[in-house]
C-alpha cells in the first residue's frame, strides 16, 4: 500500500470513529430524554393516583349518616393520603360557643381530652376555628403558636401537624388536624389535600348531625317511634333469617302524672330525660332504646334470650329506683314497670302480636303493683 493510499485509510477511519461517537451521543441523549420521558410518566401516574383517591373518598367520606362512622372514615383517609400518624377531629359545640375533641384516632387519648375545650383563639385549632385559615407546623417543639396542653393530657407527642376548618355553607363547624407526618415534613400540597378532604368532611358531619336530629327526639335524644318501627322489622326479619333471639321491652314511669301534679310538667320533662338517660348509658351499642310515647319507652335487644333480657331490665331498673332527680330544691323519685316478649321462644304470628305481647306483660307489671318487670313467657 502506498502511503497516499494509507493516509487515505486513516482519514476514512477517523471520520468513521467520528459518525459512531456522534451516533453514541445521541445515543445517549435519545436515552437520556426516554429517562425523563419516564420519571414524568410516574409522575403523572402518581398524580393520577391521588386525584382519583381525592375523588374517591368523597364518595366514602358522605356515604354514611352515622357520625362515628363518618368520623371514623376521616380518620382513615387523612392517614392515607397525609402520611400521618394520626389525626384529631374536633367540633364546635354551639351550646357553650367551645371547640371539643370530637374524634382521636387513639381511643385512649380521646377518654383523656373528652373534657377538654377550647375558647376561640386558644391553640393552634382555636386560631384555625376564629381566623378561618389553615396553619402548618413542622417544628411544633419550637413553634410558639403551638401548645403542648393536649399533649401532656393525652400523654401524647406532636412533632408536626396540619390544622384546617371544616366549613359548611360558610360556617366553621370545626377543625381537622393531620398529626405526625411518618416521612418528612408537612408540604403545601398536604395542606391542599387536607382541605379537599375538609370540605367532604364537614357536609358528612352535617348531614349525619342533621340525620341524628330527625331520628332523634328532642327532649330525651332516644330515638323516635318511626324509626323504631323500621328497625323492628329489620330485627324481625334477622332474627327469623338466622333464627337468633330478639326481646322487645316495653318501659312504663309509673304514677307519673303525679309527678307532673306534685312538681310541675318542667320536674316531669327533667325526670323523664333523666330516666331517658339511665336507658341509654345502660344500652349496647347494638340495641336500640326508644322513645314510644309521652313517657314509655320500648328497647329492641337483638340477640338476648329471655334470661339475658330479664337481667339487663332488672339491673337497669334498679338503677333507675336507685335515681335522684334535683328539681330546684326538691329530689324527685321515679320508678318504671316493665314488661318484655322474646323471639323465637314465644311464637307471635307477626310483628303487631310480638309488640302485643311486650304490652301485655307491662300492663301485667303495672296490675301487680309497679315497679317491676314481667316476661310474657311467665303469664300466659
Ligand atoms: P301509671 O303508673 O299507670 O303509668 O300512671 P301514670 O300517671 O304514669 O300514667 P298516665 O297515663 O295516667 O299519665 C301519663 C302522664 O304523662 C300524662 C301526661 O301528661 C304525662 N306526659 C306525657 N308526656 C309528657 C312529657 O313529655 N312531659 C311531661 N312532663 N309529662 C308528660
Ligand atoms: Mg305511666
Ligand atoms: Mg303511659
Amino acid at each position: 500500500m502506498s502511503l497516499h493510499e494509507k493516509n487515505d485509510q486513516i482519514k476514512y477511519l477517523e471520520r468513521e470513529n467520528q459518525l459512531l461517537e456522534e451516533k453514541n451521543r445521541n445515543l445517549e441523549k435519545l436515552l437520556g430524554d426516554y429517562e425523563v420521558l419516564l420519571g414524568e410518566y410516574d409522575h403523572v401516574i402518581e398524580k393520577n393516583r391521588r386525584l382519583s383517591d381525592l375523588i374517591e373518598i368523597n364518595t366514602i367520606i358522605t356515604n354514611s349518616l352515622e357520625k362515628k362512622e363518618v368520623l371514623n372514615r376521616i380518620l382513615f383517609q387523612v392517614k392515607r393520603l397525609l402520611n400521618c400518624q394520626t389525626c384529631s377531629i374536633l367540633l364546635v359545640d354551639q351550646e357553650i360557643n367551645k371547640l371539643g375533641f370530637a374524634f382521636l384516632g387513639n381511643e385512649d387519648e380521646g377518654e383523656a381530652l373528652k373534657d377538654t375545650k377550647l375558647s376561640m383563639g386558644e391553640g393552634v385549632a382555636g386560631t384555625v376555628w376564629a381566623n378561618g385559615i389553615p396553619i402548618i407546623i413542622n417544628d411544633a417543639a419550637n413553634d410558639p403558636r403551638f401548645s403542648n396542653r393536649a399533649d401532656k393530657q393525652a400523654k401524647s407527642s406532636t412533632s408536626s401537624l396540619i390544622a384546617v376548618p371544616l366549613i359548611v355553607n360558610g360556617e366553621i363547624i370545626g377543625v381537622v388536624e393531620s398529626i405526625n407526618k411518618n416521612e418528612g415534613e408537612f408540604t403545601g400540597f398536604d395542606v391542599q389535600v387536607l382541605q379537599f378532604i375538609s370540605t367532604q368532611s364537614a357536609i358528612a358531619i352535617k348531614n349525619a348531625d342533621l340525620y341524628t336530629m330527625a331520628i332523634r327526639d328532642g327532649l330525651t335524644r332516644l330515638y323516635i317511634r318511626k324509626y323504631y318501627r323500621e328497625r323492628l322489622y329489620e330485627e324481625w326479619q334477622r332474627s327469623k333469617r338466622n333464627k337468633s333471639s330478639l326481646t322487645l321491652a316495653m318501659l312504663d314511669i309509673d304514677h307519673f302524672k303525679n309527678i307532673n301534679d306534685t312538681y310541675g310538667h318542667q320536674a316531669g320533662d327533667l325526670v323523664l330525660k333523666g330516666l331517658a338517660d339511665v336507658l341509654q348509658k345502660n344500652c349496647r351499642s347494638v340495641d336500640i332504646p326508644c322513645r314510644y310515647g309521652g313517657e314509655e319507652f320500648a328497647i329492641i335487644l337483638p340477640e338476648t334470650s329471655h334470661e339475658h333480657a330479664y337481667m339487663f331490665l332488672e339491673r337497669m331498673r334498679k338503677v333507675m329506683e336507685s335515681c335522684r332527680i334535683d328539681y330546684h330544691d326538691k329530689t324527685i323519685q321515679a320508678t318504671m314497670s316493665m314488661g318484655y316478649a322474646t323471639i323465637p321462644e314465644l311464637e307471635p304470628g307477626d310483628i303487631e302480636a310480638f309488640m302485643e305481647m311486650a304490652d301485655k306483660a307491662l300492663y301485667h307489671s303495672k296490675k301487680t303493683g309497679r315497679n317491676r318487670t314481667t316476661y310474657y313467657g311467665d303469664i300466659i
